[in-house]
């Protein structure tokens, strides 16, 4: 087993430029592993993120992935209020022919080796067994099943993230958070969409949802009694709130042209396709939208629950800090004239600033 520890003073110019502190270059030759650990900041607290397998085409590419996804665990973490730093880890290969025991709990020594300054959970390509293994080799690793002490699921935690944030925003647009009679769309009735669907109905919120999975679409809106609609046709009808739910991207020039809605906040990560362009789209046409990093960080939550030690009811009050934190959010866009993505890594840029500044006076 070697690792290369590459601090952000050395040569490459691209872990100066997202300002990382440490990146690992992890190889195993009996396992296979090929894997990059990125430790972008500390200052808050340990570096926390996730480890994504996928079989990158190049060895860049997996090095820009992991530099630009731990770049953003810093910023959840910091806006969210939780002491914790940003870090992420990609293991090269493909999820389904290379993954083994053997390998994870390797790239798991790795973990074990870095003494507590990164600490890992699930992501795209590894799951609950993966992290067990992770867990066999050292204790920095959470998302592990409930039956060996983990937290479980995330998805109710980070329904209730956005479920404040979506009032957060009703508040600001017609000064009460009350949900009552408010119209809500929710794309995507999976983990998430189906425990905000249950949280908006609990509020006689009245709610659309739509989802390609048409059995899945139809069970969750007759349990909630919701009302289901197909999803090509979304952004045609009149509603005041668009909670994305499902996938990426749904946010772009085509179809904030098609939006009547006064306020977009959902789960799904990265939700505008060109975060500059679109934001500022946004802005200019008076929607207000919920930067998704912010309201969707239950599962970041959750997480740090369990290494906290964790307790259901003190992880749903943090979920429930997310509505001031959109607040503050809201209220910095409004003042500055920003889109609200901007004004939300200017709150995490300038939290991780006065923590450093107190950190070096001793
Ligand atoms: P999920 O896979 O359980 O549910 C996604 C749902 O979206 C599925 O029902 C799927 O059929 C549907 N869907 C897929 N493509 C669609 C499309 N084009 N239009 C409409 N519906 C479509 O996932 P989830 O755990 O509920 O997560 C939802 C989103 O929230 C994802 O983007 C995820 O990355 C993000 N997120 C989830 C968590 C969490 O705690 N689960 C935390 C943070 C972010």
């Amino acid at each position: 087993m070697s690792s290369i520890q590459l601090e952000s003073s050395s040569i490459f110019s691209q872990l100066s430029i997202f300002g990382h502190q440490k990146v690992v270059f992890c190889k195993d030759e009996d396992t296979g592993l090929k894997a990059i650990i990125a430790i972008h900041d500390t200052t808050l607290g340990p570096a926390i993120g996730g480890t994504r397998m996928w079989p990158y085409e190049t060895e860049a590419m997996a090095l820009k992935d992991v530099l630009r996804l731990s770049q953003a665990m810093t910023y959840k973490a910091a806006i969210t209020g939780l002491n914790l730093g940003g870090g992420k880890g990609v293991i090269i290969g493909d999820s389904r022919t290379d993954k083994t025991e053997a390998l994870m709990r390797r790239y798991g020594r790795f973990i074990e080796n870095l003494n507590g300054s990164f600490i890992t959970a699930e992501e795209v390509g590894t799951g609950p067994k993966d992290m067990e293994y992770i867990r066999m080799e050292t204790k920095y690793v959470t998302g592990v099943p409930e039956s060996i002490g983990g937290s479980g699921d995330p998805s109710p935690v980070t329904a209730k993230g956005v479920f404040f944030g979506i009032k957060a925003c009703v508040k600001e647009l017609y000064g009460t958070d009350n949900l009552a009679g408010r119209s809500v769309a929710v794309q995507g009735t999976g983990h998430v969409g189906e425990h905000l669907v249950g949280l908006l109905r609990d509020e006689n919120a009245k709610v659309y949802v739509s989802d390609i999975n048409e059995e899945r679409l139809a069970r969750v809106a007759k349990k909630y009694g919701a009302e289901a609609v197909n999803n090509n046709n979304l952004f045609d009808l009149d509603f005041d709130i668009y909670a994305p739910c499902a996938l990426g991207a749904t946010i772009n020039t085509e179809t904030i042209s098609r939006m009547k809605c006064g306020i977009i906040a959902g789960s799904a990560n990265n939700q505008l396709r060109d975060e500059k362009a679109d934001s500022q789209l946004l802005l200019e046409k008076g929607i207000l939208y919920a930067p998704d990093y912010l309201i969707n960080a239950g599962g970041l939550i959750n997480a740090y629950s369990e290494i906290a030690g964790y307790s259901k009811k003190r992880t749903m009050q943090l979920a429930e800090n997310i509505y001031e934190a959109t607040r503050e959010v809201l209220k910095k866009s409004k003042s500055d004239q920003i889109p609200t993505v901007l004004a939300a890594n200017a709150i995490a840029e300038k939290r991780i600033s006065d923590i450093r500044k107190i950190k070096s006076s001793f």
